[in-house]
């Protein structure tokens, strides 16, 4: 059902708030952006704020997080969803958030417009099976060992359900190399928009671990066909109580804004 053999034409992916109209696929370059997780509402705020400025189409925000360590912050949780839920009735931008868990679907159900499945549950199995009985698009990461395969197998789950809007996010993988947090797989972008109809997003900010480098690769990823980013942005990056290391502040989000405007389209 990934095929693209098997569609006439690329999926286009339209996601509608009382505020914005976003489309995800062939012909747009949408960027997503946001803090790794949501920390407290006024940061949040107005993070948002400034993101809708800067003319990002969508906010992400972690709300259950997977984390190595269960004594690393784990994310607020529900607590966290009314403060997302504010700042798409001040911004009108749709949310995203990761889903770790199918109980959680009721919660964040009618608040949430796009869910994430991240790394880690790539081939959470029964996850992907209640996924594909939604109909609200899917943002599925690539595993961090998946061959471009079992990705695009897990992305059948979801369709094979009934469920359409499948978004695919290339996030780096695991390699030998450790200077960088993941491997940008480049060729997989380019791979995956030649074999699947589906929508292929990078994320450079996890794909790298380093702000430094989400500019470039993000640059590298629109110049190898994918269909936009999503970055982390932080307000006070070094204050970040995940992933600062590899969150843009603000003024370097703006950069990286101006840089993607040179190589496509943005609206
Ligand atoms: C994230 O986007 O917050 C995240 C945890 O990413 P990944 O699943 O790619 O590690
Ligand atoms: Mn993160």
């Amino acid at each position: 059902l990934a095929a693209k053999e098997n569609k006439d034409k690329n999926t286009i992916i339209e996601i509608n708030t009382p505020g914005s109209r976003v489309y995800i696929g062939e012909g747009y370059c949408t960027i997503i952006a946001g803090p790794c997780a949501v920390e407290n509402r006024d940061d949040y705020i107005k993070l948002a704020k400034f993101l809708k400025s800067a003319g990002v189409h969508m906010l992400r925000g972690g709300l259950f997080k997977p984390r190595t360590s269960p004594y690393s912050f784990r994310g607020l949780g529900r607590e966290g969803l009314d403060i997302m839920v504010e700042a798409r009735d001040i911004t009108g931008l749709p949310l995203i958030t990761e889903i770790m868990d199918v109980r959680d679907l009721d919660i964040l159900y009618d608040s949430i417009d796009v869910f994430q499945v991240g790394s880690r549950n790539m081939q959470n199995f029964t996850l992907l099976d209640e996924l594909g009985k939604i109909d609200k698009p899917v943002l599925l990461k690539r595993g961090l060992s998946a061959t471009i395969e079992e990705w695009l197998l897990a992305a059948e789950y979801i369709l094979k359900g009934g469920n359409e809007k499948v978004i695919l996010c290339e996030r780096g993988i695991r390699t030998f190399e450790p200077y960088t947090r993941n491997t940008l797989d480049i060729g997989a972008v380019a791979l995956v928009k030649h074999l699947s109809h589906l929508p292929v997003l990078v994320d450079p900010s996890h794909a790298t671990g380093k702000w430094e480098l989400v500019t470039p690769v993000a640059k590298a990823a629109i110049a190898a066909g994918a269909d936009g980013v999503m970055v982390e942005v932080h307000q006070d990056p070094d204050r970040a109580l995940s992933d600062g290391k590899q969150s843009l502040n603000m003024d370097n989000f703006l950069r990286m804004m101006k840089e993607l405007q040179k190589l496509a389209t943005i609206e």
